[in-house]
């Protein structure tokens, strides 16, 4: 028996990566020590009293109960408090913050929640692929805005016809931007929000890396006037505090956007283990020391990086934001063949700007996720292929 799977699954984009993965496995086989830069998930561990926390709560009996939809108040209430002491933005813990099982989930229930079939979905290219897959599975369409280098990876607003903006029911956008690595100050923030309220469209904005900068500080688009008329916000604390696999995050903002969202939610999971939102409590709560602590890492790393990338005349710039490095391809390559000579000669391993969207060609993308000594070492491989 086949069982045909049904067209919206059909219909999302192709995995790229295949041939990659055939490459990478081989090279394995022969014994070549890969450095991957492929991954965007943090190295370091999760801060001690995180840990602990968790282990004292995994004792209580009341936390082997469901959790409620919407998470724990005191874990809502401590969102609230770091958004005060991160970013100056109150928020009502009640009504302004909801818990999701990571920024992943609630992104990609969002679209269930406010978009009917054949609506128009803005999303940024590059950009992650789950703003363009989460509306195809809610048999929306993806309307692509570009991110382009000259516009500092900011999407050029002027450029979406008035149709599809009218048509348009959310406009999914990521400051500090993965994989670009590009910011967003105020005054495009301020364009953004009002052109959304002017067209009606839920602003929804990714703000994973949010505290991952480099002597630069990064606005939640909650900051600027009006915002809360239009804006959903997801963090996380996947990046911030390295709990990838902790899968705890939260939503901020239109408190009748995370209703609508949190009503997909109710159907369709039972919210987040009560110790993992303690744990989270910890996190939120706890010394931002530990986000310093990770910030001057990855600034090691990075600069370790720029630096060689440059001394190899690749085009590079230096990111105020965000455990990636962006990477112009040189001259002669597109961005899935440098890849590929990158893995061949070097061993190195990199993420094809293709891989995010038609626009991402002509850059490779590093993640900082490796010690600054193996940076280190594939700068030398580096140096020793021609390019
Ligand atoms: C890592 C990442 C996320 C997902 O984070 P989780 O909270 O772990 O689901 C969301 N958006 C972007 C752009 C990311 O890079």
């Amino acid at each position: 028996m086949k069982f045909e799977v049904a067209e919206r699954i059909a219909k999302l984009p192709p995995y790229l990566f295949a041939e990659l993965d055939a490459m990478k496995k081989q090279k394995l086989e022969e014994g070549v020590k890969i450095i991957d830069f492929g991954v965007g998930d943090p190295d370091l561990p999760t801060p001690q009293h995180i840990v602990e926390a968790m282990k004292k709560a995994v004792e209580k009996e009341e936390n082997q109960k469901y959790p409620s939809y919407e998470g724990m108040l005191s874990f809502r209430q401590a969102v609230a408090e770091f958004y005060k002491r991160r970013k100056g933005v109150k928020l009502d813990a009640e009504k302004e913050v909801i818990t999701l099982i990571g920024s992943k989930e609630g992104i990609a229930h969002l679209p269930l929640a406010y978009v009917n079939p054949g609506d128009i979905v803005l999303v940024p290219d590059p950009g992650y692929p789950v703003y363009a897959s989460s509306t195809i599975l809610a048999e929306g369409k993806p309307y692509t805005m570009p991110l382009k280098k000259e516009n500092g990876f900011l999407p050029d607003l002027q450029a979406i016809p008035d149709d599809v903006a009218r048509k348009a029911k959310i406009m999914f956008l990521n400051y500090p931007n993965n994989p670009t690595t590009g910011v967003a100050e105020k005054d495009f923030i301020k364009e953004v929000v009002d052109f959304c309220r002017d067209n009606e469209i839920i602003l929804a904005h990714d703000a994973a890396y949010s505290e991952i900068t480099f002597d630069y500080k990064a606005k939640s688009f909650l900051e600027v006037d009006d915002a809360f008329e239009v804006v959903i916000e997801f963090n996380s604390l996947s990046k911030t505090y390295n709990m990838t696999g902790w899968r705890i995050a939260f939503a901020v903002g239109n408190p009748d956007i995370l209703a609508g969202l949190l009503k997909v939610k109710t159907n369709i999971d039972s919210g987040v283990f009560q110790a993992v939102q303690e744990a989270g409590i910890a996190a939120l709560t706890g010394s931002d020391e530990v986000i310093e602590k990770n910030n001057s890492i990855y600034k090691e790393r990075r600069d370790v990086l720029i630096e060689g990338l440059q001394n190899i005349g690749l085009n590079v710039e230096v990111p105020k934001a965000t455990f990636y490095v962006w990477c112009e391809v040189p001259e002669g390559y597109d961005s899935m063949t440098f890849t590929k000579k990158l893995l061949n000669e070097a061993g190195i391993l990199v993420t094809p700007g293709v891989g995010f969207g038609e626009y991402g060609e002509g850059f490779v993308r590093f993640a900082l996720t490796r010690d600054v000594s193996v940076i280190k070492e594939a700068v030398e491989r580096l140096q020793n292929i021609s390019i």
